[in-house]
Protein backbone atom coordinates (compact mmCIF):
# COMPACT_ATOMS: atom_id res chain seq x y z
CA UNK A 1 0.00 0.00 0.00
CA UNK A 2 1.47 3.56 -0.91
CA UNK A 3 2.06 6.69 1.18
CA UNK A 4 -0.46 9.73 0.39
CA UNK A 5 2.10 11.54 -2.20
CA UNK A 6 1.05 14.96 -0.60
CA UNK A 7 2.17 14.30 3.07
CA UNK A 8 3.59 11.11 2.72
CA UNK A 9 1.85 9.41 5.78
CA UNK A 10 0.97 5.89 5.57
CA UNK A 11 -1.98 5.95 7.48
CA UNK A 12 -5.37 5.91 5.32
CA UNK A 13 -8.62 4.65 5.63
CA UNK A 14 -10.65 3.02 3.41
CA UNK A 15 -12.67 5.13 1.46
CA UNK A 16 -14.61 3.32 -1.71
CA UNK A 17 -13.27 0.21 -3.98
CA UNK A 18 -14.29 0.72 -8.18
CA UNK A 19 -13.16 -1.45 -10.76
CA UNK A 20 -11.03 -3.62 -8.20
CA UNK A 21 -8.99 -0.46 -7.30
CA UNK A 22 -9.28 0.59 -3.41
CA UNK A 23 -9.17 4.54 -2.67
CA UNK A 24 -8.26 5.57 0.34
CA UNK A 25 -8.33 8.77 2.54
CA UNK A 26 -5.01 9.76 3.74
CA UNK A 27 -5.88 10.08 7.92
CA UNK A 28 -3.75 13.01 7.91
CA UNK A 29 -4.33 15.58 5.06
CA UNK A 30 -7.39 14.23 3.98
CA UNK A 31 -6.72 13.30 -0.07
CA UNK A 32 -8.29 10.67 -1.60
CA UNK A 33 -6.07 8.75 -3.70
CA UNK A 34 -5.98 4.82 -4.72
CA UNK A 35 -3.92 3.19 -2.85
CA UNK A 36 -3.19 0.01 -5.48
CA UNK A 37 -2.44 1.68 -8.78
CA UNK A 38 -1.52 0.25 -11.85
CA UNK A 39 2.25 -0.22 -12.14
CA UNK A 40 3.80 3.74 -13.17
CA UNK A 41 4.92 2.17 -16.91
CA UNK A 42 1.74 1.08 -17.46
CA UNK A 43 0.64 5.07 -17.21
CA UNK A 44 1.56 6.22 -20.51
CA UNK A 45 1.89 10.08 -20.76
CA UNK A 46 0.05 9.88 -23.92
CA UNK A 47 -3.16 8.17 -21.24
CA UNK A 48 -2.35 11.08 -18.39
CA UNK A 49 -2.54 13.78 -21.55
CA UNK A 50 -5.40 12.37 -23.27
CA UNK A 51 -7.87 10.67 -21.21
CA UNK A 52 -9.77 13.61 -20.00
CA UNK A 53 -12.22 16.33 -20.63
CA UNK A 54 -15.11 13.71 -20.76
CA UNK A 55 -15.13 11.93 -24.09
CA UNK A 56 -13.41 8.96 -22.17
CA UNK A 57 -16.28 8.74 -19.84
CA UNK A 58 -19.26 9.27 -21.92
CA UNK A 59 -17.74 7.18 -25.32
CA UNK A 60 -18.42 10.30 -27.22
CA UNK A 61 -16.03 10.46 -30.56
CA UNK A 62 -15.65 13.62 -32.21
CA UNK A 63 -17.13 16.03 -29.68
CA UNK A 64 -15.71 19.01 -30.42
CA UNK A 65 -17.79 20.97 -28.05
CA UNK A 66 -18.19 25.10 -28.76
CA UNK A 67 -20.34 25.38 -25.67
CA UNK A 68 -18.18 24.98 -23.16
CA UNK A 69 -16.28 27.89 -24.50
CA UNK A 70 -18.84 29.95 -23.02
CA UNK A 71 -17.47 28.54 -19.32
CA UNK A 72 -14.20 29.07 -20.20
CA UNK A 73 -14.84 33.09 -20.78
CA UNK A 74 -15.77 33.04 -17.84
CA UNK A 75 -13.63 31.65 -15.97
CA UNK A 76 -11.04 33.65 -17.47
CA UNK A 77 -12.63 36.38 -16.66
CA UNK A 78 -13.07 35.19 -13.42
CA UNK A 79 -9.61 34.31 -12.91
CA UNK A 80 -6.98 37.24 -14.64
CA UNK A 81 -9.70 40.11 -14.94
CA UNK A 82 -8.07 43.23 -16.55
CA UNK A 83 -4.86 40.97 -15.89
CA UNK A 84 -5.23 38.63 -19.04
CA UNK A 85 -2.10 38.34 -20.94
CA UNK A 86 -2.24 40.36 -24.22
CA UNK A 87 1.49 38.64 -24.91
CA UNK A 88 3.50 35.86 -24.17
CA UNK A 89 2.92 32.07 -24.84
CA UNK A 90 0.77 29.79 -23.38
CA UNK A 91 0.80 26.10 -23.65
CA UNK A 92 -2.22 24.10 -22.46
CA UNK A 93 -1.83 20.39 -21.35
CA UNK A 94 -4.26 17.59 -22.38
CA UNK A 95 -6.54 20.48 -25.26
CA UNK A 96 -8.04 18.03 -26.91
CA UNK A 97 -10.25 19.33 -29.46
CA UNK A 98 -8.99 22.57 -28.30
CA UNK A 99 -11.79 24.88 -27.41
CA UNK A 100 -10.39 26.17 -24.60
CA UNK A 101 -6.78 27.51 -27.29
CA UNK A 102 -9.75 29.28 -29.11
CA UNK A 103 -11.21 31.48 -26.24
CA UNK A 104 -7.20 32.57 -25.50
CA UNK A 105 -7.02 33.27 -29.32
CA UNK A 106 -10.27 35.23 -29.12
CA UNK A 107 -9.63 37.21 -25.94
CA UNK A 108 -6.41 38.27 -26.51
CA UNK A 109 -6.92 39.15 -30.33
CA UNK A 110 -4.81 36.70 -31.26
CA UNK A 111 -1.43 38.45 -29.52
CA UNK A 112 -0.60 35.13 -27.44
CA UNK A 113 1.50 32.46 -28.91
CA UNK A 114 -0.84 29.52 -28.06
CA UNK A 115 -0.04 25.91 -28.22
CA UNK A 116 -1.71 22.67 -27.42
CA UNK A 117 -0.28 18.97 -26.36
CA UNK A 118 -2.76 16.65 -27.11
CA UNK A 119 -2.19 12.61 -27.91
CA UNK A 120 -5.01 11.70 -29.29
CA UNK A 121 -4.36 12.26 -33.97
CA UNK A 122 -8.11 12.59 -34.46
CA UNK A 123 -8.39 15.37 -31.95
CA UNK A 124 -5.08 16.92 -33.10
CA UNK A 125 -6.43 17.11 -36.66
CA UNK A 126 -9.59 18.35 -35.46
CA UNK A 127 -7.60 21.18 -34.01
CA UNK A 128 -5.27 21.94 -36.98
CA UNK A 129 -8.15 22.25 -39.05
CA UNK A 130 -9.67 25.07 -36.97
CA UNK A 131 -5.79 26.81 -37.31
CA UNK A 132 -4.41 25.37 -33.78
CA UNK A 133 -0.98 25.00 -33.30
CA UNK A 134 -1.47 21.29 -31.52
CA UNK A 135 1.27 19.04 -31.34
CA UNK A 136 2.13 16.01 -29.04
CA UNK A 137 4.94 16.91 -26.73
CA UNK A 138 6.80 14.56 -24.57
CA UNK A 139 6.56 16.81 -21.33
CA UNK A 140 9.77 15.06 -19.68
CA UNK A 141 11.70 15.83 -22.51
CA UNK A 142 10.53 19.06 -23.32
CA UNK A 143 12.62 22.03 -22.31
CA UNK A 144 10.68 25.26 -23.86
CA UNK A 145 9.44 27.60 -21.79
CA UNK A 146 5.90 29.51 -21.36
CA UNK A 147 4.39 32.20 -19.70
CA UNK A 148 1.25 29.79 -18.74
CA UNK A 149 0.98 26.48 -18.57
CA UNK A 150 -2.82 25.04 -18.35
CA UNK A 151 -3.73 21.73 -16.97
CA UNK A 152 -7.71 21.56 -17.17
CA UNK A 153 -8.95 18.35 -15.95
CA UNK A 154 -6.10 16.12 -16.17
CA UNK A 155 -4.63 16.56 -12.88
CA UNK A 156 -6.18 13.45 -11.65
CA UNK A 157 -4.89 10.88 -14.22
CA UNK A 158 -1.09 12.09 -12.67
CA UNK A 159 0.62 9.29 -10.95
CA UNK A 160 3.04 11.76 -9.00
CA UNK A 161 1.36 14.91 -9.15
CA UNK A 162 4.10 16.90 -6.75
CA UNK A 163 6.72 15.68 -9.28
CA UNK A 164 4.41 17.04 -12.81
CA UNK A 165 4.06 20.28 -10.55
CA UNK A 166 7.84 20.26 -9.84
CA UNK A 167 8.50 19.70 -14.16
CA UNK A 168 6.26 21.87 -15.57
CA UNK A 169 7.93 24.68 -12.90
CA UNK A 170 11.04 24.08 -14.85
CA UNK A 171 8.97 24.94 -17.94
CA UNK A 172 7.85 28.74 -16.43
CA UNK A 173 10.02 31.61 -17.40
CA UNK A 174 10.14 33.25 -14.03
CA UNK A 175 7.19 35.16 -13.25
CA UNK A 176 4.92 32.83 -14.99
CA UNK A 177 2.18 30.82 -14.35
CA UNK A 178 0.20 27.61 -13.56
CA UNK A 179 -3.75 27.31 -13.90
CA UNK A 180 -5.19 24.06 -12.42
CA UNK A 181 -8.09 23.00 -13.19
CA UNK A 182 -9.48 20.06 -10.91
CA UNK A 183 -12.68 19.18 -8.59
CA UNK A 184 -12.48 20.00 -4.93
CA UNK A 185 -14.18 16.78 -3.66
CA UNK A 186 -11.39 15.42 -1.41
CA UNK A 187 -13.81 16.51 1.54
CA UNK A 188 -16.94 15.43 0.43
CA UNK A 189 -18.06 11.56 1.92
CA UNK A 190 -17.87 8.56 0.06
CA UNK A 191 -21.75 8.37 -0.03
CA UNK A 192 -21.68 12.24 -1.20
CA UNK A 193 -19.00 11.84 -3.97
CA UNK A 194 -20.30 12.00 -7.41
CA UNK A 195 -19.87 8.42 -9.33
CA UNK A 196 -18.07 6.95 -10.78
CA UNK A 197 -14.63 7.59 -9.78
CA UNK A 198 -13.03 5.57 -13.42
CA UNK A 199 -10.43 4.33 -11.48
CA UNK A 200 -7.97 4.14 -11.96
CA UNK A 201 -8.04 6.35 -15.04
CA UNK A 202 -8.46 8.66 -12.03
CA UNK A 203 -5.76 8.20 -9.71
CA UNK A 204 -6.41 10.71 -6.64
CA UNK A 205 -8.66 13.54 -5.62
CA UNK A 206 -7.68 16.61 -4.04
CA UNK A 207 -8.90 19.72 -1.57
CA UNK A 208 -8.52 23.05 -2.25
CA UNK A 209 -6.19 23.11 0.60
CA UNK A 210 -3.98 20.16 -0.28
CA UNK A 211 -3.60 21.65 -4.29
CA UNK A 212 -2.55 24.98 -2.60
CA UNK A 213 -0.43 23.40 -0.31
CA UNK A 214 1.33 21.27 -2.91
CA UNK A 215 1.77 24.16 -5.11
CA UNK A 216 3.09 26.77 -2.56
CA UNK A 217 6.21 23.50 -1.42
CA UNK A 218 6.96 23.80 -4.86
CA UNK A 219 7.81 27.36 -5.66
CA UNK A 220 4.27 28.97 -6.62
CA UNK A 221 2.43 30.71 -4.92
CA UNK A 222 -1.66 31.15 -5.46
CA UNK A 223 -3.02 34.20 -7.12
CA UNK A 224 -6.63 32.96 -7.04
CA UNK A 225 -8.94 30.19 -6.31
CA UNK A 226 -12.16 29.85 -8.27
CA UNK A 227 -15.06 27.65 -8.23
CA UNK A 228 -18.35 26.59 -10.68
CA UNK A 229 -20.61 24.01 -10.10
CA UNK A 230 -19.77 20.48 -11.35
CA UNK A 231 -22.61 20.49 -14.13
CA UNK A 232 -22.17 23.22 -16.45
CA UNK A 233 -23.66 23.91 -20.09
CA UNK A 234 -21.40 22.43 -22.33
CA UNK A 235 -20.52 19.09 -20.34
CA UNK A 236 -22.61 16.25 -21.78
CA UNK A 237 -22.81 14.53 -18.22
CA UNK A 238 -25.60 17.22 -17.64
CA UNK A 239 -27.83 15.25 -19.74
CA UNK A 240 -26.79 12.52 -18.25
CA UNK A 241 -27.56 13.77 -14.65
CA UNK A 242 -30.74 15.57 -15.51
CA UNK A 243 -32.34 12.55 -16.41
CA UNK A 244 -31.06 10.42 -13.14
CA UNK A 245 -32.73 13.84 -11.46
CA UNK A 246 -36.00 13.47 -13.08
CA UNK A 247 -36.44 9.49 -11.68
CA UNK A 248 -38.71 8.86 -8.92
CA UNK A 249 -36.39 7.42 -6.25
CA UNK A 250 -34.18 10.91 -5.81
CA UNK A 251 -36.84 12.71 -4.25
CA UNK A 252 -36.55 16.51 -4.35
CA UNK A 253 -34.44 16.79 -0.91
CA UNK A 254 -32.14 14.54 -2.19
CA UNK A 255 -31.74 16.82 -4.98
CA UNK A 256 -31.61 19.66 -3.36
CA UNK A 257 -28.63 17.81 -1.14
CA UNK A 258 -26.60 16.87 -4.17
CA UNK A 259 -26.96 20.41 -6.12
CA UNK A 260 -25.52 22.09 -2.99
CA UNK A 261 -23.26 19.87 -2.24
CA UNK A 262 -21.66 19.98 -5.78
CA UNK A 263 -22.47 23.52 -6.19
CA UNK A 264 -18.65 24.55 -6.09
CA UNK A 265 -16.69 21.41 -6.61
CA UNK A 266 -15.17 22.25 -9.99
CA UNK A 267 -11.95 24.36 -8.96
CA UNK A 268 -9.65 26.59 -11.17
CA UNK A 269 -6.52 27.87 -9.07
CA UNK A 270 -3.79 29.96 -10.75
CA UNK A 271 -0.29 29.95 -9.60
CA UNK A 272 2.56 31.97 -10.02
CA UNK A 273 5.91 30.64 -10.42
CA UNK A 274 8.27 32.01 -7.62
CA UNK A 275 11.79 32.26 -7.04
CA UNK A 276 13.09 29.48 -4.54
CA UNK A 277 15.21 30.01 -1.97
CA UNK A 278 17.70 27.29 -1.85
CA UNK A 279 17.76 26.15 1.67
CA UNK A 280 21.85 25.33 1.39
CA UNK A 281 22.93 28.99 0.79
CA UNK A 282 20.70 29.68 3.32
CA UNK A 283 23.09 28.53 5.88
ZN1 LIG B 1 -1.80 12.94 3.20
Amino acid sequence: MSPCYHCKSARSAFYARENGYDLVKCSVCGLLYVSNPPKIDEIEQAHIQGVHRGDDTLNVTGAYRPLAKSTYREVLRDLFGASFPDKGSWLDIGCGYGEFIEVLNELSQGSLNTFGSEPNIYKRKSARQRGLNVEFLDLDNHRKKYHVISLLNVYSHLPDPPQFIRNLRGNLVEGGELVIQTGDTAGLSARDHYRPFYLPDHLSFVSEEILAEMLEENGLEIIAVKKYPYLKPGDYSVIKEAIKLILPRYSSRLRYLILKKYSNTDMYIRARKVRRVNLSEQE
